[in-house]
This record gives structure tokens, sequence and C-alpha cells, in this order.
């Protein structure tokens, strides 16, 4: 994917704050809005994450097969399974997924993270994370530790808004920083 940048008005961006995923991936490209809001379509190893930050406040929001940071898809059965889940869902939860840079001094102010079921054994895994960061200018990179925490995962197609200005990047465990500036 080749990285592109619009210049967007400041108008949309505390409405995209919102409704994250589609208002940003329609911004961006409408063929992605499209994609993202189709169910039981998700691709094995990969994910989608948007990222948008305005002022202080940002919101991480990914969405993936199940399979991908589980190691399966079916209800947990087995109490290993289980206990599987619990860990990979308290990691999500935790936000220790991704870093960002110390100097932007931001902290996790709220999370949701929860777990679709299909009818045809495939699921899909959702996580949204609220952060407050103190020096939000600072903020260049996001890191994500992520590729190593969830053997599943292959490729990240991040999306960002950055105070009115969006692009993408396609993120691997050999390529994990989103540059965001
Ligand atoms: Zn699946």
């Amino acid at each position: 994917m080749t990285a592109f940048t619009h210049h967007l008005n400041r108008l949309p961006v505390m409405f995209c704050l919102k409704l994250l995923p589609f208002c940003i991936a329609g911004l961006v490209n409408p063929a992605v809005a499209e994609e993202m809001t189709t169910h039981g379509s998700h691709v094995h190893g990969e994910a989608a994450l948007t990222f948008v930050l305005d002022g202080n406040e940002a919101e991480l929001a990914l969405v993936t097969a199940a399979g991908n940071i589980l190691g399966f898809e079916h209800k947990a059965a087995t109490p290993e399974e289980q206990q599987q889940q619990k860990t990979q869902l308290e990691m999500l939860q935790s936000g220790r997924w991704f870093s960002a840079d110390t100097a932007a001094n931001c902290t996790v102010a709220g999370q949701e993270v929860r777990i679709e079921q299909d009818d045809h054994g495939h699921a899909d895994l959702y996580a949204n994370i609220q952060l407050l960061c103190q020096a939000p200018l600072k903020l260049q990179n996001l890191q994500f530790g992520l590729f190593e925490l969830a053997s599943g995962l292959t490729t990240i197609k991040a999306q960002y808004l950055v105070d009115g200005v969006a692009g993408a990047q396609e993120l691997s465990a050999t390529s994990p920083a989103l540059k965001l500036r």
C-alpha cells in the first residue's frame, strides 16, 4: 500500500471520534469503509486498525479475526482454551499491545474488548482503547508489540487521522511502527 495524505477540515474530527472505523475509512476511501462494515469476510492473519488523535484525546480501534489473537475461533471449550482467551483479552484491555512515544505522556483512559461469533465457525475480535495524552504534539509514532503477543497476526492495515491529517500504512512484525507525523 502506498502512503497517502489528505488535509481535512477540522469539522469532521469530533464526529469521527464517535464513529471511528466507518468515518475514517469513509473519509479516506469509500471502498475500505464498505469492506470494514461487511461481516463475515475477515482475512486470517490480518487486522484493521484506526487511530484518531484530536487535541489530547486519542482512540485506537482494532478489528481482527479472533483466531489471529486467540489461536482459535470456536467458542473456548477446554480449560486451556478458556485460559488462553482470558490471557489474550486481558492483554488487549491493558493496552500493552502498542506503545506511544514516552514524551507524549499517554495513559489508557478507557477500553472495550469483545468477541463476536458468527454461525460459520468464525469470530471477530474488537478492541477499542481510549488514550489521554498530556503532550499530544510529541506523539510521533505508535509501536505495535502485538505481533509478538499474537502469533497468528501477520499484517495490520492501519489508518490514522491526526489533528485533521489522514494517512494509511501497512504494518508487520518487521515494520511495527505507525508513523503519525
Ligand atoms: Zn475466521
